[in-house]
């Protein structure tokens, strides 16, 4: 058999102003033996895929990747080029017996293409024709009635943290596998209840999330049904397909399907209380981190840098400082990393670090002290982390040791703090200090979680602030608890 592969990642937040555009994903974009290169070997989606069907002797169409990380709403423009390419690229790769894709699921652009992996994979459907199209989704995915319609299987990963893309991609992979050997016909069905899950209360392993992933364990042990998917939903994307969905896969008996689905949806509209998500203020956070035995992790839900986010949130830095106790942050600020750089290790110097972007996230900080050390930004993670990616680049970069106790890392890219290299990298570890902040919410957790005393999830302001009440959506379904209360069932 010869399978396809198209996959196009992005995290759409409407609430950036910075527009995201077509050389920002050519960054990132891989057709061919470069895709293969790029994740034969890494622990995402991609490398599921390309393990299955190379163990099972069929041959790969590597046809297009592309991904840039979280920013704000992709352009018009850029939109119709990435489909335009995909298409091309599509049209390219010849005849196929199925196709393996993976968009995010938030990817969303200007006017029409608000849904716009509806849109892109309509358009691959409309090119392939009746082949098995099976696509595995990101759960920050707002999933559409169109990305529904247009593959016959839909997989989202299980965890939050992200550690499963692997393991989804080989899932994936089988179920496409055994679709064309003739032993499953997957048809698959959604339920859109009026409810986003608060980005606050994503964490797979705990509750309430636990219960819920529970039934959907339970559902899945059914006969019939192949696979079952709880979508989150991604809730910085002012579009009318944000929120929490759930998607059933079954052999062939697409009412079972729709049963299971909204079977999943009534038990969260009848627990929504426990999923509007929970707000601990800056200033108390930080007092409690800074009482407690540490290393104490302050997650940054505001300044989420995995979400889009400026990644230079002074916020929790300024409070920090004022306690004097040994605490880290990392801020983008490629201006301070320069003037490291110029200074040169064991120099002293003021800076005016972070708070650049927006004025959302605090001023700059005005500090004094010590240029530690200056790296490249370049490290690698061996073990699975969110994302599944193995290679990170956080830019030139210094760390900076302010004289209160504060130490600053500061870096030319903005960085997602899934994994513990980008201290390690810098000569630097959690134990060293009392308090950590990583902007993020779930993500950076699989990483720091072995190695802080606690986490605390902080409702800091900001373009990702976790409280949604903050942002005045425009598109959106109405009604969506928590914004809305829900008429009493
Ligand atoms: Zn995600």
């Amino acid at each position: 058999m010869r399978i396809g592969i198209i996959s196009l990642i992005h995290e759409s937040n409407t609430f950036i102003c910075t527009p995201t555009t077509y050389d920002m994903f050519e960054e990132n974009m891989f057709m061919g033996d470069a895709l293969i290169e790029k994740y034969e070997n890494a622990f995402n989606e991609i490398t599921g895929f390309i393990a299955v069907l190379r163990e099972q002797g069929h041959e790969i169409a590597p046809i297009f990747w592309a991904a840039t990380g979280p920013s704000g709403t992709i352009t018009h423009e850029t939109c119709e080029r990435l489909i335009e390419t995909i298409l091309g690229e599509l049209a390219k790769a010849g005849s196929l017996d199925g196709l393996l894709v993976a968009p995010h699921g938030a990817n969303s652009g200007a006017d029409e293409y608000h849904d716009l992996d509806g849109v892109w994979l309509s358009r691959v459907r409309e090119a392939v024709g009746d082949i098995p199209i099976v696509c595995t989704v990101d759960p920050h995915c707002n999933l559409s009635p169109a990305m529904v319609a247009a593959c016959n299987a839909t997989i989202g990963y299980r965890s939050n943290p992200h550690l499963d893309q692997l393991q989804i991609g080989r899932e994936a992979a089988t179920l496409l596998l055994r679709t064309l050997a003739g032993d499953v016909q997957p048809v698959q069905a959604a339920a859109f209840p009026p409810v986003q899950i608060n980005i606050e209360r994503q964490h797979t392993p705990s509750e309430p999330c636990r219960s819920l992933y529970k039934l959907a364990d339970e559902i899945l042990e059914e006969p019939g049904v192949l696979s079952n998917s709880i979508l989150l939903g991604f809730p910085y994307t002012d579009a009318e397909e944000m929120g929490t969905s759930f998607v059933v896969v079954t052999d062939g008996d697409r009412k079972l399907a729709q049963a299971k689905a909204d079977q999943l949806a009534a038990y969260l509209v009848e627990h929504r209380a426990l999923f509007a998500g929970e707000f601990v203020e800056p200033k108390e956070a930080v007092e409690m981190a800074v009482r407690e035995k540490g290393p104490v992790c302050l997650l940054d839900m505001g300044d989420n840098a995995g979400g889009g986010s400026a990644a230079d949130s002074t916020i929790l830095a300024a409070l920090l400082r004022k306690h004097k106790t040994p605490s880290f942050v990392c801020l983008y600020d490629p201006e301070s990393v320069r003037a490291c750089i110029e200074a040169g290790p064991g120099a002293t110097l003021n800076l005016r670090c972070g708070g650049k972007t927006d004025d959302l996230h605090g001023e700059p900080l005005e500090v004094t002290g010590t240029v530690r050390s200056l790296h490249d930004g370049y490290y690698t993670e061996s073990e699975i982390r969110h994302g599944g990616r193995t290679e990170e680049n956080m830019g030139d970069s210094a760390v900076f040791d302010c004289n209160d106790g504060l130490t600053l890392l500061l870096t030319s890219l903005r960085s997602i703090p899934v994994s513990l290299g980008m201290m390690t990298s810098c000569g630097l570890h959690p134990s060293e200090f009392q308090v950590v902040v990583a902007k993020g919410v779930i993500a950076p957790m699989a990483a720091y979680e072995p190695v802080c005393t606690k986490l605390i999830r902080v409702n800091t302001p900001g373009t990702t602030c976790a409280d949604m009440r903050k942002f005045d959506y425009k598109h959106r379904r109405r009604p969506l608890y928590p914004l809305d209360e829900l008429p009493a069932t």
